[in-house]
């Protein structure tokens, strides 16, 4: 067997990771096992230390590592067969995972694309929303309307509608197109739709969206929660004028649940807490349970007969590893395994442990805000965090975060005990206590 240090050498000369430079490569842990809600990782000393995930890899692992249903399922499906063509073939994984799609998603959706990413996922659902309007005789309407601080994926067209300062739309100057921008909508899940500041912004994106009504596809954004733009809750009366906006403009309304889908929010689409029916959906992320690479685009039958019925006469996309039964198994025994307990209560008690856990957190200095929505908690700090010395601080008390720009965040596996929970909150207070 090849020692942790160095196969960590071998990484840092071959390997990209996430937002990384191979000249300057940042500090790296070795991932030895990864069981229920812990990582054991290789100390670089010989030795190994334990923590509890509390990223659930970046909002997927939301039953645990080698959950035993997740992993039964993927085993009969290795038996059965692991992966064939999606072009004049099909299966029942794939069948039977669009029906329960179907079911769970908000009523108006009735039809699924499968695809390998998140990101591939909004391409799709962008595609969707520019042969809709082709279909309808709109052929000006070639362009996104967002609001700032989204974050929709990496791939050019999910980048064009990330927000233009995080997702360095300079760098890519003229190779990206030019999306209509509305202002952020004000911060805070409990804003009222008479409180001012609401008010002010519904001014502000009613007037983009009259500007550009008549060069805008569809309104994309992510509901009630900007996940990687900055952990930012907003109000369900944003969602709400939104929809009215695209209904009143004949804009499509692609909501993209990718993060917030499968209950993180506290419902099990985020869309619910404002009463809203998008017309395309985006989920991925947990739609795995974290085990493979999966995500779909889900939409009315509406847009799939518009879009049917066009020049195309088809949409016009289609990946290689389009609806892989090894992922359709597993996303089927995952969503079973939610919906088959008590979800809503389970996120409820992490949002209750994690809101007083951090709550702390509030009054130390350089901490500017405290924010928990459903089972995300998130503190913000005064300015840029020092990735390497909170990552180490938070470490030693047994618990992985990662944080980003000037968020420390967790979004636990919801099997996490009460306990755990309760480990997170204070390691992540008791580090910043520590300094930053
Ligand atoms: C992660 C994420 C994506 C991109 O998904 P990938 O699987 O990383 O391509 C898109 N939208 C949102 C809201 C996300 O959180």
């Amino acid at each position: 067997m090849r020692s942790g240090e160095e196969l960590l050498r071998r990484d840092a000369e071959l390997l990209w990771h996430p937002y990384s430079s191979l000249t300057q490569p940042a500090p790296m842990h070795l991932v030895t096992r990864a069981d229920g809600v812990r990582l054991q990782l290789d100390d670089g000393a010989g030795g190994s230390v334990e923590a509890i995930d509390a990223m659930a890899s970046w909002w997927c692992m939301i039953h645990g590592y080698r959950n035993p249903v997740l992993d039964e399922a993927l085993k009969r499906q290795v038996d059965e067969f692991s992966h064939v063509m999606f072009g004049g073939l099909t299966h029942e994984p794939a069948i039977r995972l669009a029906e329960r799609l179907v079911e769970i998603s908000p009523a108006p959706i009735e039809h699924v694309f499968f695809c390998d990413s998140g990101s591939v996922s909004v391409e799709v659902a962008i595609k969707l929303a520019l042969q809709y309007q082709v279909a309808r005789g709109n052929n000006g309407r070639t362009r996104m309307l967002t609001v700032r601080g989204g974050y929709h994926g990496d791939t050019f067209a999910p980048m064009s509608v990330c927000d233009p300062v995080n997702g360095m739309h300079s760098l890519f100057t003229g190779a990206l197109k030019e999306q209509v921008f509305g202002p952020q909508p004000p911060a805070g899940f409990d804003r009222a739709d008479d409180d001012p500041e609401y008010l002010a912004w519904a001014v502000a994106m009613r007037q983009v969206a009259a500007q550009y009504a008549d060069e805008v596809a569809a309104i994309v954004v992510e509901p009630i929660l900007q996940g990687a733009g900055g952990m930012y809750p907003y109000s369900p009366a944003c969602l709400r004028l939104l929809r009215s906006l695209a209904d009143e403009h004949g804009f499509l309304l692609i909501l993209d649940e990718i993060a917030t889908g499968f209950g993180r929010t506290g419902t099990f689409f985020a869309s619910e807490h404002a009463g809203v029916d998008p017309d395309i959906l985006c989920v991925g992320k947990a739609l795995t349970g974290g085990y493979l690479s999966m995500a779909a685009t889900l939409c009315t039958t509406d847009v799939a007969h518009t879009v049917s019925g066009g020049p195309g006469g088809a949409l016009m996309h289609g990946p290689t590893f389009m609806a892989n039964p090894l992922a359709c198994a597993v996303a089927l025994a995952s969503i079973d395994l939610l919906l088959g307990q008590d979800w809503a209560g389970r996120v409820a008690s992490i949002s209750a442990g994690l809101s007083a856990g951090l709550a702390p957190a509030a009054s130390l200095p350089g901490v500017k805000d405290v924010r928990v929505l459903g089972a995300v908690g998130v503190v913000q700090l005064g300015g840029p965090v020092d990735v390497k010395r909170m990552t180490d601080a938070v470490l030693r008390r047994g618990v992985w975060v990662r944080p980003f720009r000037d968020l420390i965040y967790t979004m636990p596996p919801y099997v996490c005990t009460d306990e755990e929970i309760a480990t997170i909150g204070h390691a992540v207070t008791e580090a910043i206590a520590e300094g930053n």
